[in-house]
């Protein structure tokens, strides 16, 4: 064999260690939102639906917590009767139309949604072990995985700079370090400050 010939390491493939490895990720997220339950003894889906409606502070329809949480209605009615009994959220007449109902947070809903935002030691000192090159990397790798599963209506569409009316990808050629260009905020950005939940998105 000539010596500078790639050596071919035999295994599984490289695709399904990714998906293995994410699918551990994923599970290390989950049991920290459940070791994460807090005073009110909150679940994952009770968490996620305080966080989305801290997203941007407006009254919400249940079915838009549906929609972006990718899960059915009985089960978000269920998560939202006990967060309403926990006095996390409240429900009133919608002013649009007065037959549906919005949900907002309470003032405590508030303050458990802010407690709920700090990442979690265990997932900060495993994001913190990445050196700035693996963090670009992994947040391009998931923005274009997230892309192609929300093109295959996989995921629910999230507010993302690859989905963004603002984004200008390799606007700035000559600039490595921050190629990409935002309009909203006018600046150039690179790979490392790509963002997966932007409270400024707007679809493209
Ligand atoms: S507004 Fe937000 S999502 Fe859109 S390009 Fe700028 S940083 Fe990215």
């Amino acid at each position: 064999m000539d010596a500078a010939e790639p050596v071919e390491v035999p295994g599984p493939p490289r695709d399904e260690q990714l998906l293995a490895g994410l699918a551990k990720l994923g599970q290390a997220v989950r049991m920290s939102a459940w070791r994460n339950a807090g005073p009110y003894g909150l679940s994952p889906l009770q968490a996620d639906i305080l966080a989305f409606l801290a997203g941007d502070d407006r009254p919400r329809r249940q079915g838009e917590v549906v929609a972006a949480l990718a899960s059915t209605a009985p089960t978000v009615s269920d998560a939202m009767r006990a967060l309403t009994g926990k006095g996390l959220v409240s429900k009133a007449r919608d002013a649009v139309d007065a037959r549906a109902s919005v949900l907002t947070l309470t003032d405590i809903g508030r303050q458990e949604a802010a407690r709920l935002s700090a990442v979690p030691e265990p997932l900060r000192a495993a994001v913190a072990a990445l050196d700035p090159d693996d963090l670009a990397a992994m947040l391009r790798g998931a923005s274009a995985m997230m892309r192609v599963l929300q093109e295959r209506r996989a995921i629910p569409i999230s507010r993302m700079c690859l989905t963004c009316r603002f984004y200008r990808p390799d606007a700035h050629p000559d600039d490595p370090a921050r190629p990409h260009h935002c309009m909203f905020v006018d600046a150039p950005f690179g790979d490392g400050e790509l963002r997966l939940d932007c409270p400024d998105h707007e679809p493209a």
